[in-house]
């Protein structure tokens, strides 16, 4: 196991671990910039930097390559050995689940993806991921370190504390699935989080939310999610962020969680697929985006009323902490403008005119790999190769 502090050691005023943290935090650095930010003298840096160096830990060269850090731009200085160790991120969707495995500086080694029927069990599901990390293990270059730490999506809310599914409406089989149970599976140490949380986490740290500290993340899929990064921070908690439960008509129907006239019974992707299907026909996610897209009247009426809904709700949590930017992601999210603007039309609505500035509305920068990305970056934090926060 070489997790950040199996190899930094646990004492964190030692000058190793001062060291290791910058050089993580900051690389590619120089030795005169981790003097700066460390405070330890020159001598002092050398010493450590050449005993890391001599370890392996550390590699100082003219370009740090590829990496997808947050921190510190490509060039040439101390930068971690990303072959130190591997994560995995696993997000278990509707029906899909995805597996990344990275190096701790988020390099995509190996990816897997396998199709499953709808609400497949948790017994199911569990196989399909252990036999995609099994073969995803077995494919990662020989001089690449093992796994210390598997991040999992799941869709619905999790108690931290417990380390548990609370209840999932879009997987429901997997309530009560626990993160030992997990641990398990991969017999690797894992930890959980809701799915729109890690979309929201894999924005703000790899894609369309790196630059600002407060945004908000909007999942437009199977089921409507939020996540919130406060001040770099992912804002945790069972059941926070859950938008596609904000109640939008008293009368509506009874909605999956057990309440009435939820978000999602209008909004959510299988709301849509009821709404759009006729006697003749039923659709699937890929015709209704295409439809969308090309312009069908009809469609594109139904999947325009429920992205203003989606924007509205939206707004109201914008009201709360006034994010810079809204990042929508979810498989509605790629049909484009014909969903963005409405759905930022109805957010600017609901916003206070003249007192709040508006939030930038963007579109996801990884696509479908949010989660999974949001999943890995979850498991970098956990092993330590990430420093908390993002
Ligand atoms: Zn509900």
């Amino acid at each position: 196991m070489r997790t950040f502090v199996d190899v930094a050691g646990e004492d964190t005023s030692s000058t190793r671990h001062r060291v290791l943290a910058a050089v993580r935090d900051h690389g590619p650095i120089s030795r005169a910039e981790l003097a700066r930010r460390t405070g330890l003298a020159a001598s002092t840096i050398t010493a450590a930097a050449q005993s890391l160096a001599a370890e392996g830990v550390v590699h100082e060269r003219e370009d740090a390559g590829e990496a997808v850090s947050r921190t510190g731009p490509r060039g040439r200085g101390l930068s971690v050995d990303p072959t130190l160790a591997s994560v995995v991120g696993v997000d278990f969707g509707f029906r899909t689940v995805r597996l990344a495995v990275c190096d701790v500086h988020a390099r995509v080694l190996v990816t897997r993806e396998s199709r499953l029927t709808e609400r497949y069990s948790n017994e199911e599901g569990l196989s399909v991921a252990a036999e995609l990390y099994r073969s995803a293990v077995s494919a990662l270059p020989a001089e690449q370190g093992a796994v210390v730490t598997v991040g999992v999506a799941l869709p619905g809310p999790i108690d931290a504390v417990r380390r548990r599914v609370i209840g999932s409406s879009v997987l429901p089989g997997w309530s009560g699935t626990t993160a030992e149970e997990l641990t398990e599976t991969f017999g690797v140490e894992t930890v959980i989080e809701n799915d729109a949380n890690l979309a929201a986490l894999g924005e703000h740290v790899f894609g369309a939310g790196r630059d600002v500290a407060d945004s908000l993340t909007v999942k437009f899929h199977s089921g409507i999610g939020a996540g919130l990064i406060v001040r770099d921070r992912l804002v945790g908690g069972a059941g926070s962020g859950e938008i596609g439960h904000f109640a939008v008509a008293v009368e509506g129907k009874v909605c999956r969680c057990g309440k009435r006239g939820c978000l999602d019974t209008f909004a959510a992707i299988p709301a849509l697929l009821e709404a759009v299907s006729t006697d003749a026909e039923a659709l699937d996610v890929r015709s209704l985006l295409d439809r969308t897209v090309a312009g069908d009247p009809r469609v594109s009426r139904i999947v325009s009323d429920a992205a203003e809904l989606v924007g509205d709700a939206a707004s109201r949590a914008c009201l709360l902490f006034a994010p810079q930017r809204v990042i929508v992601v979810g498989a509605m999210a790629e049909a484009g403008d014909v969903v963005l603007e409405p759905f930022a039309r109805a957010l600017r609505r609901g916003l206070i005119p003249d007192t709040q500035s508006s939030p930038e509305i963007v579109r996801g920068a990884l696509a479908e790999r949010s989660t999974v990305m949001g999943a890995v970056a979850l498991a970098l934090t956990a092993s330590g190769w990430l420093p908390a926060g993002g």
